[in-house]
Order: C-alpha cells, then structure tokens, then sequence
C-alpha cells in the first residue's frame, strides 16, 4: 500500500515521504509501566519510509512475530530541513501536526534488549507507523497543549497530553537536528503515554486529537490479508 502525507481533510500534501524519527521514554507514566530506567540524554531512533502506512481505513500487524503493541503518539511533519538548530528556529519548519501509531513488536524488542541490540526489526518493519491526516501547524496556537486518545474496541487505551512530555516538541526537534539532518517530508514521532499493549486481529481503533481529528480504523493481520490476495 503506497503512503503519502493527507492532511486532516483528506488533501494530499505536496511533500516527498522521508524517514521517521523517534523519541523513546519521553512520559514518565511509560517509562513506569515498562520498568524503565530514565537518563539524561534523549532515546532517540528511525523507522525507515517503508514503515509509513495510511492509518484508515485499516492498516495490517505481522502476525507471527509475538505482540504487535500500540503505541499512540503525536506527529509531526516538517517542510523544511533542520540541521543542528536551535530551540527558537524549529518550530517554523514545521508542516504540521496529527497522529501515527509506533507499532512494536514489543517480545522481539525485549529479546533485542537483552541481547543489547538495535531496535529496527521491532520497530521498523514494513506498516510498522500508521499515520492519519495532518492538521496544519497555523490551526495550532500551542502544540504543547495538544491532547489526544487511542480507544480499541470503544475502551479508552490511551490519553496523551503534550504538556506532560519530559522534552518537548522544540527541544526534541533541536536536539534529533544535532545528530540527523531532518528533511522535508521527514516526520517526527514524540513519544508515546501510559497504556501500551497487544493489538489483535479485527480489533477497531478509534484515534482522537481534538477538535480536527477522529479518525476510525481496524486492525488486520498480514497472515489473513495475504491468503485473501492470493485467492
Ligand atoms: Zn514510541
């Protein structure tokens, strides 16, 4: 399924589709509920292009590798490049804002872990970040005030609110843009809240960030989808 960036009305937006770049253990109620521990410099790592998917109306989760987990996060689109700057210039190379899912094989990561490896195969894989439409940065007076939730199967999962994020939006953008070069069509994941867990098969997602998103998905696995092609 080939992605472009849309934004929040549907509209394709003219930028090139880059690579992801992610902050991991960026809310205190996540690093808990993993037992993680904390450090002063940023977890930061990639999810290649091939990763993007468009969020609805379904997107597709390995189904033998273990646990797919949701993990529900602001993201941000950029168009303009940044490279090692400041606090105070990055907010103007942004695009806009909406939501993705950092979807993770969440065993294949702990085993990662252990072994002390990189966490590409988890994390990376094809389909791996879902993303809905963006909404354009001049409709956000503050991104940190931005709050979002993950409902599956009309349970609430997950609520974020970027004004609990340990770094926040500018300071991420400055710091990711001192070791990667950030590009137009480049998009920024912020970390996800409490309340990861396992995505089934037929599961339905609603994804919200009020006022302009609600979007409604569904969840089908690669297994499934692949013997339907073949028939
Ligand atoms: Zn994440």
């Amino acid at each position: 399924m080939s992605y472009q960036h849309i934004d929040y009305l549907g509209n394709a937006i003219d930028l090139p589709v880059g690579k992801v770049v992610c902050i991991g253990q960026n809310y205190l109620d996540h690093i808990q509920e993993m037992n993680s521990k904390t450090a002063a410099d940023a977890l930061f790592f990639i999810k290649p292009s091939t990763a993007l998917v468009p969020m609805a109306p379904r997107f597709i989760i390995p189904s033998r590798q273990g646990a797919v987990h949701n993990e529900t996060e602001i993201a941000v689109l950029l168009k303009a490049p940044l490279k090692k700057a400041s606090v105070s210039e990055v907010l103007a190379a942004v695009w806009g804002y909406s939501l993705a899912l950092d979807l993770t094989l969440r065993e294949v990561q702990a085993q990662l872990k252990q072994l002390g490896r990189p966490w590409e195969i988890a994390k990376g894989f094809d389909g791996a970040c879902p993303v809905a439409g963006f909404v354009p940065a001049d409709l956000v007076a503050d991104p940190q005030q931005l709050q979002f939730a993950l409902r599956v199967n009309e349970h609430t999962r997950q609520q974020g609110d970027a004004r609990f994020m340990i770094r926040g939006i500018a300071q991420m953008l400055s710091e990711m843009s001192q070791h990667f070069t950030l590009l137009a069509g480049d998009l920024v994941l912020t970390g996800t809240p409490a309340g990861v867990g396992p995505l089934q098969h037929a599961d339905k997602l609603e994804l919200t960030m009020l006022p302009w998103l609600r979007v409604q998905t569904q969840v089908d696995h690669s297994a499934e989808l692949s013997s339907e092609e073949q028939s």
